[in-house]
C-alpha cells in the first residue's frame, strides 16, 4: 500500500482536492484497515475510480483511496435461462477494474456486459456509483446489470450484498455515489459476446425531433450528437449480432480520419478557434458536421460502444422523460438561438429503459440523457445554467457524475427512493466518514 499527500485533479480540471494522504490497498484487509484507522482518527475516507466525473464526487480532504491495485476478474458462475440453458454469467469484478480492460477480459470468456457508455476509462465501480449508462431503450444504465457487491463499511464491516443478502444495502449500493463505503468487487450479470453492425450518418435535428420515440426504437441502441446553431445531426444505431459474425471494423485509415483527427486532434484545433473567437462556433459546426460522412462498421461490441475522448470538456446531463424528450430538445434550440450562448460542442441524445435502482435517474420510467458541453477553455456558466431550468422544467433528474446545481432538498422530490437510500446511509454511516464536499450537498 503506498502513500502521499500530492493534490487530486478530476479528469476535466473543474475540481482539485486536497487529501491528507492517497493509499492504494491490495487486499481488502487493506481496505478495513484504512477505514477503521480513519474513522477512529476522524478523517474521512473517499474511494477514487478514474477521476471522471465532472461532479467532486470523488473528491476528498481526507484519505484518497484508489483501488488500482484491486482488479480482473474473480469468479464466474453460469446463469440459466427459463428453458435451462445457459444464457449468460454472473461475473465477480475487482472493482478498481477499469471498463476497457473488462471488456477484452470478457471477450476472451465469450461474455460482454449488455450495455455500456461512449467511454470505457472509467473504474467499475466508480461508473456504477455515478449511475453510467449507455444508450438503447430496451437496455437500463450499467448499476442495473450488478447482483451482487462487497462493501467495506465505516466501522470496518465488510458486508456482502445481494438481493438475498443485506438487500436494503445492496438496493442503496448499486448506486451510492460512495457515500455508504468501500466497494471492493461487484458482480455484474453479462450476456453471451455479441458484436455490433454500428452505422453512422448525418441527418437532421428538426426530421428526428418529432418522433423521438420513434426515434429511440429504430435500433437496439439508438442516439445522436447535435451540432447546435445548426439543424445538423450525426446519427449513430448499432445493431447487436452474434459473437461470431465476421466482424468489419474501422480501417485504420478511416480510424485515423474520423476517430482520431475529427473526434481528438482536430476537434481540439476546432474548439481552441473556437475558444479565442465565440462567434465563430456556429460557422465551425456547421464544417464539423458536414466533415462527418456516413460509414457503417461491425466490431466487438465493447470495441463499438466506446471510443478515446481526449479533448476536454465540461458537461451537464439530465434524464428526461421520454415523452417530453423532443419539446425538450426544442426549447434547448430556441434557447440557444435567443440567448446568444455559443459552443463548438456537439450535444449527445441517448435513451434507457426503466429500472428500479433507488437513485437511478431512470428509476420507475423510460427516459431521454441529454447532455451538454462545453469546451473546458470556453464558459459554460450561462449554457448550463439556462439548459438546466428547461430540464427541470420537464422533470428531469440529474446525472451523479455530471455537473449540475441540485442540493438535497430538491433531489429528495425528485429520485425515486432518495429517503430510503438516506435512511440506509445514516445506518451505516452515522459520523460521515464518506462525506465529501458533493454529499454534504446532494445528500442530507
Ligand atoms: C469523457 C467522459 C465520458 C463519459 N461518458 C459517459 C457515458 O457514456 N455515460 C455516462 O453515464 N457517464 C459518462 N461519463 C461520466 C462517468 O461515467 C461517471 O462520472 C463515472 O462515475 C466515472 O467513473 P470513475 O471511475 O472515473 O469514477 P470517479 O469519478 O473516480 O468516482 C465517481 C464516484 O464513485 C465513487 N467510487 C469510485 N470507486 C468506488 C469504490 N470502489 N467504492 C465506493 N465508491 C466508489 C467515488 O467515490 C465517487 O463518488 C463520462 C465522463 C467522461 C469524463
Amino acid at each position: 500500500m503506498t502513500t502521499s499527500t500530492a493534490p487530486w485533479t478530476n479528469w476535466t480540471g473543474n475540481v482539485i482536492a486536497h487529501p491528507t494522504s492517497r493509499v492504494a490497498p491490495t487486499t481488502v484487509a487493506e481496505v478495513t484497515d484504512t477505514v477503521i484507522a480513519a474513522a477512529e482518527s476522524g478523517t474521512r475516507v473517499k474511494c477514487v475510480g478514474a477521476g471522471h466525473s465532472f461532479t467532486p464526487a470523488a473528491a476528498t480532504d481526507g484519505v484518497l483511496m484508489t483501488l488500482d491495485d484491486l482488479t480482473g476478474i474473480e469468479s464466474i458462475v453460469p446463469t440459466r435461462g427459463a428453458d435451462g440453458r445457459v444464457d449468460g454469467a454472473d461475473v465477480t469484478v475487482w472493482a478498481g477494474t477499469r471498463l476497457h480492460r473488462l471488456g477484452h477480459l470478457l471477450w476472451d470468456l465469450g461474455l460482454a456486459q449488455p450495455n455500456l457508455g461512449d467511454f470505457a476509462e472509467q473504474s467499475l465501480a466508480g461508473a456504477v456509483s455515478t449511475g453510467t449508462h449507455g444508450t438503447g431503450l430496451g437496455h437500463p444504465g450499467i448499476p442495473a446489470t450488478v447482483v451482487g457487491l462487497q462493501l467495506v463499511t465505516a466501522d470496518g464491516s465488510v458486508l456482502s450484498c445481494s438481493r438475498d443478502a443485506n438487500p436494503e444495502v445492496f438496493e442503496a449500493a448499486r448506486l451510492g455515489i460512495g457515500a455508504l463505503g468501500i466497494i471492493t468487487k461487484m458482480t455484474i450479470r453479462c450476456v453471451p459476446a455479441f458484436a455490433l453492425r454500428a452505422d453512422e450518418r448525418p441527418w437532421t435535428l428538426s426530421a428526428v425531433m418529432t418522433d423521438m420515440e420513434g426515434f429511440a426504437r429504430s435500433a437496439d441502441h439508438a442516439e445522436f450528437y447535435w451540432f447546435p446553431h445548426t439543424d445538423s445531426i450525426n446519427v449513430k444505431r448499432n445493431t447487436r449480432l452474434p459473437g461470431d459474425t465476421e466482424l468489419e471494423p474501422v480501417g485504420r485509415l478511416q480510424t485515423a480520419i474520423s476517430d482520431e483527427f475529427l473526434s481528438n486532434e482536430g476537434f481540439d484545433a476546432i474548439c481552441r478557434m473556437a475558444a479565442r473567437r465565440p462567434s465563430l462556433a456556429p460557422r465551425l459546426n456547421r464544417f464539423t458536421s458536414r466533415a462527418l460522412s456516413a460509414r457503417t462498421f461491425t466490431d466487438r461490441s465493447y470495441a463499438v460502444f466506446a471510443s478515446p475522448r481526449r479533448v476536454r470538456f465540461r458537461e451537464m446531463e439530465y434524464a428526461v422523460p421520454l415523452a417530453a424528450a423532443g419539446a425538450v430538445l426544442g426549447d434547448i434550440r430556441d434557447m440557444i438561438d435567443r440567448s446568444g450562448v455559443l459552443t463548438p460542442f456537439p450535444m449527445e441524445v441517448r435513451f434507457a429503459a426503466a429500472d428500479d435502482v433507488w437513485l437511478s435517474t431512470a428509476h420507475g420510467r423510460e427516459v431521454c440523457y441529454i447532455a451538454v458541453h462545453q469546451y473546458h477553455r470556453m464558459d459554460h456558466t450561462e449554457l448550463f445554467r439556462q439548459a438546466e431550468e428547461i430540464f427541470l422544467a420537464a422533470g428531469g433528474r440529474p446525472h451523479w457524475g455530471k455537473m449540475h446545481t441540485r442540493t438535497a432538498e430538491d433531489l429528495s422530490a425528485m429520485v425515486g427512493r432518495f429517503d430510503d437510500f438516506v435512511a440506509v446511509r445514516d445506518r451505516l454511516d452515522p459520523d460521515r466518514v464518506f462525506g465529501n464536499v458533493y454529499t454534504e450537498r446532494v445528500l442530507p
